[in-house]
């Protein structure tokens, strides 16, 4: 099977809405930062970072509201309408202006969101002191180099929504 076919769906509580990633994540990160501990109410964030146009709303549709975040620019929470259930955040503040087109997909708003365990664990000098995390998975205190971390493919990736917002801009 290859990357483009593979699809992943989503979805809310209470059914409103439906959604699918039409292949896999670049990167997915298991943030301990305060602000996610408090955001989702429990003790550290998954998300999923892809490309908004490989996300699509497939039933239903969307609210958007600003939530504060740690930049002061503010994070967008895409939201079912009905049941309020978050699916995915944009930083609207990213380096090199990606905050729109790169979609944070919470990892347990997939129906299935066991293929995608954190590759990466940031802000883990807020992590909660109880949460283990497994030898092997990458770990920083805050964040890290993306060009150490991310796999190749995923660079490549992030490179071409790089060069679109590039164009777009000039
Ligand atoms: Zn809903
Ligand atoms: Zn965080």
């Amino acid at each position: 099977m290859t990357e483009q076919n593979e699809t992943y769906k989503g979805g809310c509580a209470c059914g409103h809405v439906r959604y699918e990633m039409t292949s896999k994540p670049m990167i997915t990160h298991g943030c301990h930062c305060r602000w996610c501990q408090r955001e989702s109410g429990t003790s550290f964030a998954v998300n999923a970072l892809i490309e908004a146009d490989r996300v699509n709303i497939t039933k239903g549709d969307v609210v958007e509201i600003i939530v504060p975040s740690v930049s002061g620019a503010g994070q967008r929470f895409t939201r079912c309408p009905k049941c309020q259930v978050t699916l995915w955040t944009n930083y609207l503040v990213m380096t090199g202006g990606l905050g729109e087109v790169i979609r944070f997909i919470r990892v347990g708003t997939l129906d299935n969101p066991d293929p995608f365990p954190p590759d990466v664990h940031i802000f883990t000098s807020t992590k909660q002191p109880w949460v283990i995390l497994p030898s092997g998975v990458p770990a920083f205190e805050e964040y890290f180099v993306i060009e150490e971390i991310w796999p190749p493919e995923s660079l490549v990736r992030r490179a071409a929504l790089s060069s679109t917002i590039e164009k777009a801009t000039s």
